[in-house]
């Protein structure tokens, strides 16, 4: 074996990787309900990029697949019923009213246009590629299930055929969940082999090669049964990897207890087999936080054979951020007032009266909306349907500066954005106070897979990372030393959990104590008998109270001591509670 590879490269720097930002599924409901990141393929491309993994010419646009392709795998009635929201949000497990039908089915088309795209490039360079979206493994000819509407596999196949290609196609599907669509969708061609390996079975599928292994298996017993595998598959001409991202420990819909390096050695011997053959690799399903670092490293074995971990820590969206803004301020685009606009210094003189044009003394509301532009915010407000945006500032009667973001929707302006900030001190240092910040999308419904949360008056836009990120780095330009705010909820210091601490260790310890004792409970459950004075601290009536918390620039202080002290004194139970049951969580789509 040694012998025959000693000439070849394991290494790619070529790897063509296909990519789109509309990659992002245009729902809101969804990351919340599976544990899905919706930014999975964001993060990927964001991460290989900030750190050089990988150029921008590896990176390729996909065309949405044609319908003329689909309809070699897909019946014409279902296809005509993928034109209907009911159809759609069954297979995505959300509400009718959260699936705007074009903008998903765009998002569907350009994932399995990439797929395809990278099959016939893969052949062509006799080499790997990649997509990152794809791996719809439970669509087949008839009908969608489990976030999967068509299938790109089949279809990428059959397109080959189509093209010529005749020779032994060997699908490797290690997702943690059994490929019964793409068997069905294939099963009349005898030149296609598949072989799975998961956590699950829905019972033996006909024409798959398939290993079911027990729950939790590990990384030990998961590489034996992959080597019995691989070395069970026919050599092959072309062949589709589903690099699932599901198969790590903790992951939601998978179950099958990989480490990342195991995910890692998996992708390594993979692509060892494959080298010099034409191979497509597609990410599948992924319900973990780290689901995007699993395919961060499939790519990074296939680019450099390293087994190097994801750098500990790193924050793809944040790297991404702040290059984009150190680019925005070289442009000059947004910049403080005393290079553009003296009107706030002529108001303050009482020389022209008016409405307050900057916000924090440096920003034009043209420079937010931009900013909201050039961070990808309003393109994804576009495809949830609103258009016409409007920035206005305002004085808040509680005091700080309003900014409210509206859009408009079938002839109606909407308010979407609305937030309350101030620079003030906090804790000794000066920091950017968040008083009030909405999120709104108020054209969705609450129901029962998207419970309303306390203090809601609509369902959120699915944006709060993105907002707390350019919260965040409008605190760095303006010399402050953080951002800081009150949570008056349970569920919105949970959202903050990763960056932002309680400045009072004790709250801080107190915190992470209902997260170890509560967090087999949904959030919205924990929320509200929060909010409902329903949880005992050590049996005694807990009530919850809006503890500042901070982010700080300069990382947590070290009060590590103090939190773990607080932390181990409390322990947290829900009165009445019977037992560790997830009761007021409705079932969750089953995943890719
Ligand atoms: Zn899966």
């Amino acid at each position: 074996m040694l012998g025959r590879l000693r000439h070849v490269r394991l290494w790619d720097r070529q790897l063509p990787i296909w990519y789109d930002a509309e990659y992002r599924l245009p729902l809101t409901a969804f990351g919340k309900r599976t544990g899905l990141e919706p930014r999975r393929a964001d993060l990927v491309a964001w991460y290989l990029l900030e750190w050089r993994w990988i150029a921008r010419d590896n990176l390729r646009t996909p065309a949405r697949v044609r319908y003329q392709d689909l309809a070699r795998v897909h019946g014409e009635e279902y296809l005509e019923s993928l034109t209907q929201r009911e159809t759609l949000a069954q297979i995505f497990g959300v509400d009718p009213w959260d699936v705007p039908v074009d903008e998903l089915m765009r998002t569907v088309r350009l994932g399995c246009g990439g797929t395809l795209a990278a099959a016939r490039e893969a052949l062509r360079r006799h080499g790997a590629a990649v997509n990152l979206m794809g791996g719809f493994h439970h669509a087949g000819p008839a009908h969608g299930s489990g976030l999967c509407a068509v299938n790109d596999i089949a279809v990428a196949v059959r397109a080959l055929r189509e093209d010529g290609f005749d020779g032994q196609v060997a699908i490797l599907d290690l997702d943690a969940h059994p490929p019964d669509g793409t068997a069905a969708c294939l099963r009349a061609d005898p030149r296609v082999w598949i072989g799975s390996l998961s956590g699950s079975s829905s019972g033996s599928i006909a024409g798959v090669d398939e290993t079911v292994l027990p729950p939790r298996a590990g990384d030990e017993s998961y590489l034996l049964a992959l080597d019995a595998l691989v070395l069970r598959m026919p050599r092959p001409d072309f062949a589709v990897v589903l690099a699932g991202g599901d198969v790590l420990d903790g992951d939601h819909l998978g179950h099958l207890g990989l480490s990342l390096d195991g995910a890692r050695q998996r992708d390594l011997r993979v692509a060892r087999v494959l080298l010099g053959i034409p191979s497509v690799w597609l990410p599948g399903g992924g319900y973990h936080n780290d689901a995007w670092k699993v395919l961060t490293g499939t790519l990074i074995a296939l680019l450099r054979h390293s087994r190097r971990p994801i750098r500990p820590g790193s924050d793809p969206m944040a790297a991404r951020y702040m290059r984009l803004a150190k680019h925005l301020s070289g442009e000059g685009i947004v910049r403080r007032v005393a290079e553009i606009d003296l009107s706030d210094v002529e108001a303050d003189l009482g020389l022209k009266p008016g409405p307050k044009t900057l916000l924090l003394g440096a920003y034009t509301s043209e420079s937010v909306e931009f900013a909201l532009y050039r961070f990808g915010l309003l393109a994804f407000l576009e495809r949830r349907g609103y258009g016409q945006f409007r920035v206005e500032f305002g004085t808040a009667t509680t005091g700080g500066e309003r900014v409210a973001v509206f859009g408009r929707a079938e002839g109606i302006e909407h308010l979407l954005i609305d937030g309350v900030i101030e620079r003030t001190t906090v804790g000794g240092e000066e920091m950017l106070y968040v008083h009030w910040l909405s999120l709104r999308d108020p054209r969705a419904r609450f129901s029962e897979r998207r419970p309303k949360l306390p203090g809601q008056e609509m369902p959120g836009l699915g944006l709060a990372r993105e907002v707390t990120e350019l919260l965040v780095m409008l605190a760095a330009r303006l010399g402050l030393a953080g951002l800081a705010y009150n949570p008056a909820w349970f569920h919105t210091a949970y959202v903050a959990r990763g960056g932002f601490r309680f400045l009072d260790p004790a709250a801080q310890g107190r915190f992470e104590a209902l997260e170890r004792d509560l967090g087999h409970l949904s959030l919205a459950l924990v929320s509200q008998a929060l909010a409902e004075g329903r949880v005992l601290m050590n049996g005694e009536p807990f009530e919850w109270k809006a503890e500042l918390m901070v982010y700080r620039a300069a990382g947590a202080p070290d009060d590590r001591g103090a939190v773990e002290a607080e932390r181990d004194r409390v322990a947290f139970t829900l009165a009445g509670e019977a037992g560790g049951g997830r009761e007021g969580d409705p079932p969750a789509p089953r995943g890719v």
